[in-house]
């Protein structure tokens, strides 16, 4: 696959981090984080696997948050596409007002549109909550949406629509 991605990151407890000189808190919950991976083959695939690894060099910000034993990847959705659309996710994502932005322009360093941040904070407390709100506003964009987990070493993925992203939580 190749695209655009959301993953879904939980952070069991409040930590604390220290980001461009100053020191940040992020509260426990459920956070966001936008990316993209085109271009080879099983990019998005490839990509994913590197943010559930714990064990990695940090190399980009959110590695930071994916590499410690406090977060889980609980899954990601997939928009298909041969462009770079994460912007463009990124940008309709915190304009829906459901997200906020804890450490600024985090996930962003080398993005030229002005996004916030790449990564979110998800105000709707609940994982059912969140996927619900991510699933509508990524529907919008009219492109394939797959719904992923994490099973083993593999990923389980599904198409997503209007009718089954209602019960996404419920299996
Ligand atoms: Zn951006």
């Amino acid at each position: 696959m190749e695209g655009a991605y959301v993953l879904l990151i939980k952070l069991s407890e409040k930590i604390s981090l220290n980001y461009k000189g100053s020191e940040y808190e992020l509260r426990d919950g459920l956070y966001i984080y936008v990316g993209s991976a085109i271009g080879y083959k099983n990019a998005i695939e490839k990509r994913v696997a590197r943010h559930i690894r714990k064990d990695k060099k940090v190399f980009w910000h959110v590695d930071r948050i994916t590499s410690i034993p406090q977060s889980e990847v609980l899954g990601f959705f997939v928009i298909m596409s041969h462009d770079k659309i994460e912007c463009d996710v990124s940008q309709r994502l915190f304009k829906s007002g459901n997200l906020s932005v804890p450490l600024p322009r985090f996930g962003a360093s080398d993005c030229k549109l002005g996004c916030p941040a790449h990564f979110y904070y998800c105000e709707n407390h609940t994982y059912t909550e969140c996927i619900r709100f991510l699933s509508d506003v990524l529907l919008k964009l009219n492109k394939p949406v797959l719904f992923c987990r994490p099973i083993d070493n593999a990923f389980s993925c599904k198409i997503i629509n209007r009718t089954n992203a209602k019960k996404l939580n419920q299996d």
